[in-house]
């Protein structure tokens, strides 16, 4: 066992800590798949016991997810298509993404991976890795490779190691960006050996995913520094949550606070349309209202680009107000980067008005 795993907990653990509710127990036993249930030490107490925390939003199931309407799938993107093997994920062109591992230190409810079964998806090993670079040595062309999952810093140093270290093997300029929620759930994890490892093989950027600037609490801010620190880059991927993150106030709070920590915002993320995270998505034009909005006071700097990930792999395009072709029976019409029409699914109309300020 490696030193931070004690403070990765499971589903059984966080229940034997008297952490959930009576209600959420038998929600949760009755419906859904506990494996992919569960936190860490740290984000636990970050929470706190308020059932109506942003933060415990984050990872504890809601009856909101029972309703499941006939357009969200269990793997929205279509990733299984552009699958090249288990775990090489090819979509666009210059880049590829590797599935290290399904398992997470934290288990967001608004994850679109969740068709990552950790008992199907073993974490993989030096034949997966020996998988990759073969692919990235037959198809010179890749700039850029994602290690990704699940949350790829949950491996063993030594794992990691090897796996960045082939990987610069194959070319010395390749881009390796590593996917992982561990800085803001699990901070302890970046330690000095994991950064000095890590910092070998650049050109090396983390890519993480704070959605709220409560999540930014001294410790991360630590662990950031680390990073930086070491000459890695941290760029953040967050996803807009309804009754968590959106609206205006929040994320100009989150973005200016991840620019004070030298975290550059790269992406906000309007939901996909992952089974059972409708309670989680906004309306389409409230993203695009906001970010108008605070176009006018911040710099591009302190500005992510606002991206969705289109239905029936459409792909990722950045939204703003001219990506939207018309709105007309419950959905939104968006053109994608060739042209196509993809539909996503405008907010249901019985659905509460959640505005978190
Ligand atoms: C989002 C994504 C990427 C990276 O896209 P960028 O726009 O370069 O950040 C790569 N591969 C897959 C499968 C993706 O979903
Ligand atoms: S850390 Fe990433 S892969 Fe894991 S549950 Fe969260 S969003 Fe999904």
């Amino acid at each position: 066992m490696t030193f931070f795993k004690d403070e990765i907990l499971t589903y059984q653990k966080i229940k034997q800590l008297s952490f959930f509710t009576k209600d959420e127990i038998s929600l949760i036993e009755d419906n859904f798949n506990t494996k992919r249930i569960g936190a860490t030490t740290f984000y636990l107490n970050l929470a706190g016991k308020n059932i109506n925390s942003h933060l415990r939003k984050q990872f504890v199931p809601s009856k909101e997810e029972l309703k499941i309407f006939e357009y969200e799938k269990a793997d929205p993107l279509y990733e299984k298509e552009f699958s090249k093997s288990n775990r090489i994920i090819h979509r666009y062109r210059g880049r590829v993404l590797f599935i290290a591992t399904a398992s997470c230190a934290l288990y967001c409810r608004h994850c679109f991976r969740r068709y990552l079964d950790k008992a199907a998806i073993k974490d993989a090993d030096n034949a997966d890795v020996k998988i990759l670079t073969d692919y990235l040595k037959a198809n010179k062309y890749i700039k850029e490779v994602l290690i990704s999952g699940g949350d790829p810093l949950v491996l063993d140093n030594d794992f990691i190691e090897y796996l960045c270290k082939s990987i610069r093997e194959v070319s010395k300029d390749i881009v390796i960006r590593i996917c992982t929620r561990v800085p803001v759930v699990l901070p302890s994890r970046i330690d000095k050996n994991l950064v000095r490892i890590l910092s070998k093989y650049r050109p090396l950027y983390i890519f993480t995913q704070f959605n709220h600037s409560d999540e930014i609490t001294e410790i991360n801010n630590k662990a950031v520094d680390l990073i930086t620190k070491s000459g890695i880059p941290v760029f953040n991927q967050a996803v807009l949550l309804k009754g968590i993150n959106n609206s205006e106030k929040q994320l100009k709070e989150l973005f200016y606070k991840l620019i004070s920590i030298s975290v550059k915002p790269y992406y906000l993320f309007q939901g996909d349309i992952a089974a059972g995270t409708s309670h989680f998505r906004t309306n389409l034009m409230q993203g695009i209202e906001i970010m108008e909005k605070l176009r006018t006071e911040m710099s591009a700097l302190s500005l992510p680009l606002l991206a969705v990930d289109l239905p029936e792999a459409g792909g990722k395009i950045i939204l703003d107000r001219n990506s939207v072709i018309k709105r007309e029976n419950g959905f939104f019409y968006l053109k994608n980067s060739e042209g196509k029409t993809f539909k996503y699914p405008d907010e249901p109309p019985d659905f509460p008005k959640d505005n978190y300020n």
